[in-house]
């Protein structure tokens, strides 16, 4: 991928902190051209010490994912820039703790908005930017699995089901975009050192995102459909 050529571009959501921070640095140093979306650019001080360090391979642009008006400005900006995806990541996502009593639709409508609804439509938007080949994935959690009952006893209720659904958009994308040729999966990173991780999780974020592109760089057209561990290991829906 050559610098100054936002032709075959990397699109991270979320990339102000956490693991979205750690695939625009990893694709950066990788010579990638990236765009790195976040909720409020101004505020996120990485990105923007990033944009000084790589300032020909590194766009930063305002995406809200659950506000469908912030994802027509992006899809006009795109436009105008001339970019194209071999790769693209839904990586934004929330999780709020409510304990079963104490459920609330406030917290589950906050929660489909941005971890399904978000997704959905941002990858409908990414459609006419998506090269031949390009992967598309879609950042879930082992919680979202209905086969994967350990674990049951915690607030995120909210979360788990709308990673669940998230599942249903990225099956029924991927055979939908199979005769477009661009493949679709979704990936569990593990339990991450982030803010939303905790510091008790057991994985950096480096170490994670070593091995969540590495898994990504391997993935074939024969697994589009497929939900994947970080190492790339199959995962029951
Ligand atoms: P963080 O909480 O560290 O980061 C979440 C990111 O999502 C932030 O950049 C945040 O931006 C962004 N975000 C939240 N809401 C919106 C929105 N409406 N529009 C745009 N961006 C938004 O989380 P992680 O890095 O840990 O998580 C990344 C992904 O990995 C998520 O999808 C999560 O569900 C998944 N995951 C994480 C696990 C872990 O152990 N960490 C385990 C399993 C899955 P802002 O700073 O502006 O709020």
């Amino acid at each position: 991928m050559k610098i100054n050529d936002f032709s075959q571009s990397v699109f991270i959501t979320g990339a102000n902190r956490g693991m979205g921070l750690g695939y625009v640095v990893h694709y950066l140093k990788k010579t990638f051209s990236v765009i790195a979306t976040a909720k409020n650019p101004d505020r996120a001080g990485e990105l923007l010490r990033l944009k000084k360090e790589y300032p020909d391979q590194l766009s930063v642009l305002e995406l809200d994912v659950s506000c469908e008006a912030s994802i027509l400005k992006l899809v006009d900006q795109l436009q105008s820039m001339g970019v194209t995806f071999l790769l693209a990541i839904n990586n934004a996502g929330i999780s709020l703790e409510e304990e079963f009593g104490k459920w609330t639709k406030a917290t589950f409508e906050a929660h489909f908005r941005v971890n399904t609804i978000g997704p959905a439509l941002i990858s409908q938007a990414l459609l006419p930017f998506l090269e031949k080949g390009a992967k598309l994935i879609q950042v879930s959690s082992g919680l979202g699995s209905l086969e994967k009952k350990s674990n049951l006893n915690h607030g995120l209720d909210a979360y788990a089901a709308s990673k669940c659904a998230l599942h249903s958009i990225a099956v029924n994308l991927a055979e939908k975009l199979r005769t477009k040729n661009i493949m679709v999966f979704v990936i569990n990173p593990g339990w991450v050192k982030t803010k939303m991780g905790g510091d008790e999780a057991p994985t950096s974020i480096d170490e994670a995102i070593g091995n969540i592109t590495g898994t990504i760089e391997r993935l074939t057209f024969e697994q589009t459909g497929s939900f994947l561990s970080e190492k790339g290991e199959p995962i029951p829906w």
